[in-house]
């Protein structure tokens, strides 16, 4: 979605972000080249026989941008703006997140040009086995292992195991993670990334010897990661005082109650923000809700949501990216400059694909963990994530943004350099 004047291109983005990093740690252009060039792009034109008998083809994408330190993984984005250039951005961006995170993959990321909100059940479950089938001959629990993302849920992520499991003649539930807990789906995975996003906002304000208690934040995004990171950030004792979903934002000084929304929204499909009535609380648009005077932003939307626009109107001490990509180079420039502490996406919304790595690990071994063991891993990986991308930071004089590509970019080229050209 672009909503800056300026020419937006999140795959531009990721390369000079790479760029950037690998100067700092001495690498020569060949050293990291390859590293700027997704491995493999699948386009495939999907025909759906719709509920009204008509057939309509939409355009999908499986892309793998690296598998130097184990299979490709990420999610399906299903979202009427998606482009070829943002899922390979997105593909990127998995490749760095889990090699910041330190877990055994590369990374690669699907999308399906639709309105999901338009499409009933049936006409969803059928573009996603007929995708599913399309991308089958590149995807498998060694090879890519989608996710949900953007408009996909558990229910879609069943589907996919389903296919591909009809396709191969046995079950195979490591193909895909974010399942339902009855397909082999892990517990405390649909709340991991915004038990992430709390996690890591806690580590940032901590570091920054702020407060938690009583402390503002806003929250932009209503969809599983905004609203998961809400409710832990409200639960941890945080005032919200703003969050947004497509429809619009509320605002509410004293601070919103977070359960009471989040029930509202989830009691009806078609509930939206903008029909949200209680006292003391203000409609705002999302234009404004980022501009909000507050501790802690996280946006958790879409990409490009802080750009050279609005980057200068922004009055958070703390950013967290929730999302994939909602800060553009150009604003990162502004905010450095303002003094804001910008925590980047590849770090702060990692808890999602950590959970997937273990939900992935349950499955090939057969095994169940306790939510409270994932819980405890996830944290004590957040933790240490997060601990060595500030240490790098302090001591390089960086952003966190470049340190954490510091950590992540090192570990992707020395894999692919040990591992060398082949043949
Ligand atoms: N779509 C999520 C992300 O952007 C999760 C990916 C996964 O679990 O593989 O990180």
């Amino acid at each position: 979605m672009n909503t800056s004047s300026t020419k937006y291109n999140p795959y531009d983005n990721v390369i000079s972000t790479v760029r950037h990093a690998a100067s700092i740690l001495g690498y020569t252009p060949s050293d990291y080249e390859a590293v700027l060039h997704p491995e493999r792009e699948l386009k495939v034109s999907i025909p759906v026989r719709m509920d009204d008998g008509s057939v309509r083809v939409f355009e999908g994408y499986r892309i793998q941008h690296s598998t130097s330190r184990g299979p490709a993984k990420g999610g399906i984005r299903y979202h009427q703006d998606v482009s070829i250039d943002e899922v390979k951005a997105l593909a990127a961006w998995m490749t760095f997140k889990c090699a910041v995170v330190n877990i055994p993959y590369g990374g690669g990321k699907g999308g399906i040009i639709c309105n999901p909100s338009e499409l009933s059940d049936a006409e969803i479950r059928r573009l996603t086995r007929r995708f599913t089938a399309m991308i089958a001959p590149i995807i498998g629990p060694e090879q890519d292992i989608p996710a949900p993302d953007v408009g996909t849920n558990a229910n879609v992520m069943g589907w996919i195991m389903d296919t591909y499991s009809m396709l191969k003649g046995h079950c195979v539930p490591g193909v895909v993670t974010g399942k339902p807990l009855e397909l082999g789906g892990a517990l405390g995975r649909s709340e991991a990334t915004g038990r992430g996003v709390m996690i890591t906002s806690l580590n940032a304000l901590r570091a920054l010897q702020i407060p938690i208690s009583g402390t503002t934040a806003v929250v932009q995004g209503m969809g599983n990661v905004g609203s998961i990171s809400a409710k832990l950030l409200h639960m941890a004792g945080m005032k919200i005082i703003g969050v947004s979903d497509v429809s619009g934002g509320l605002f509410c000084e004293s601070g919103l109650d977070i359960p009471e929304i989040i029930r509202y929204l989830s009691a009806d499909r078609g509930n939206l923000l903008k029909d949200y009535e209680k006292e003391n609380v203000k409609h705002i648009t999302n234009k404004e809700l980022l501009e909000l005077n507050t501790t802690l932003l996280v946006p958790a939307a879409l990409e490009n949501q802080i750009n050279a626009d609005n980057a200068d109107r922004i009055h958070a001490r703390v950013i967290v990216e929730g999302a994939n990509g909602p800060t553009s180079i150009e604003a990162d420039e502004i905010l450095k400059k303002r003094g804001i502490v910008l925590v980047p996406d590849i770090l702060a919304n990692a808890g999602g694909v950590v959970v997937s790595y273990f939900e992935w690990v349950q499955n090939i071994q057969s095994v169940s963990w306790s939510e409270e063991h994932v819980n405890e891993q996830l944290k004590a990986i957040m933790d240490q994530a997060f601990k060595s991308v500030w240490d790098i930071s302090e001591e390089k004089h960086t952003t966190l943004r470049t340190g954490a590509y510091l950590i992540a970019v090192k570990r992707v080229v020395d894999a692919k350099n040990l591992r060398g050209i082949w043949p």
